[in-house]
Formats: C-alpha cells, sequence, structure tokens
C-alpha cells in the first residue's frame, strides 16, 4: 500500500483488526520512510456498479468519492471515523443489494441525504445544499423547516 504522504510503494502493517461491525479490517499502517501513519479498511465488493451523471455519462462507482463527499459534509463535526465507515458501507450495502448494476447519481445523492439526516443536522444541510444545487434562500428555509418537522417527531417518540 503506497504512503499517501510521500508516495513510498513499502508501508508496514502496525495493528490489524475487524471494525465493530465485523464488516471490515481495519489497518493501521506506517510509512518507514516519512514516519506517517494512516489506515486503510479491507472489504467485501459484492459487484460492480456504475454511476450514471446527470449528463448520462457513465463512469465505475468509486467507494473513495462516496466517502470523500461524505467526509467533507462531516467537516469538524464530531463523528468518529468508525460511524462514517458504517454510514457508508450502509450506503453501498444498499446500492449493491438493489439488483441493478447501474445507479443513478441522483439516487447516490438521495441515499446519502437520508443517511446523514439521521445522523448530524448540520452535515445534512451542508451536503443538501450541495445536491439540491441551492439558488435561492427560501430553498435553504425548506430545507430547515423539514428538519424542524423532524425533530418535532423524535420528541414525540422519545415522549
Ligand atoms: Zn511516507
Amino acid at each position: 500500500m503506497r504512503c499517501p504522504y510521500c508516495g513510498n510503494d513499502d508501508t508496514q502493517v502496525k495493528d490489524s483488526r475487524p471494525t465493530e461491525d465485523s464488516s471490515a479490517i481495519r489497518r493501521r499502517r506506517i510509512c518507514p520512510s516519512c514516519g506517517g501513519r494512516f489506515t486503510t479498511f479491507e472489504r467485501v465488493q459484492l459487484r460492480e456498479l456504475t454511476v450514471i451523471k446527470k449528463s448520462g455519462r457513465k463512469e465505475p462507482f468509486e467507494r473513495d468519492k462516496l466517502a470523500r463527499s461524505v467526509s467533507t459534509a462531516l467537516r469538524k463535526r464530531a463523528i468518529g471515523p468508525e460511524r462514517i465507515e458504517r454510514l457508508i458501507s450502509g450506503i453501498v450495502r444498499q446500492l449493491e443489494s438493489s439488483g441493478e448494476t447501474e445507479v443513478a447519481s441522483g439516487e447516490i445523492g438521495r441515499l446519502v441525504m437520508e443517511a446523514l439526516k439521521s445522523l448530524d443536522d448540520v452535515a445534512y444541510v451542508r451536503f443538501a445544499s450541495v445536491y439540491r444545487n441551492f439558488r435561492e434562500a427560501r430553498d435553504f428555509h425548506e430545507l430547515l423547516g423539514e428538519l424542524k418537522g423532524d425533530e418535532e417527531k423524535s420528541d414525540e417518540d422519545v415522549g
């Protein structure tokens, strides 16, 4: 595994253990060249998926790309890497189990929004504002209204 910091091809595994839900193996690695530390996850891939972009263009589904946009939405939020990993795995599992080999990019966006909504409001709004491509402040208020509605609902559930 290549070091993401210096590009050295020969990094060492320091620790290897299953994630909380046992769906992946988490490996802590260290680069002997620059001392950089990073973590990799090994997991099952059930099938190859193709994403259909809005333009109609097709490209192979990349988990890393999904992970990046989710991480961007969750930047500086108090959500641990294991929970983020689980959220992404959950989305990928839904995509893989749909039975389709092609999936619209909008459908992936919808699944991410759903998942973030139950995890973190700020991340949800961040992601939704990019995904829905807000042009007007009104769109934003509508979204906040949706969140507010949910909170009222969850209050009832608790009480
Ligand atoms: Zn390195």
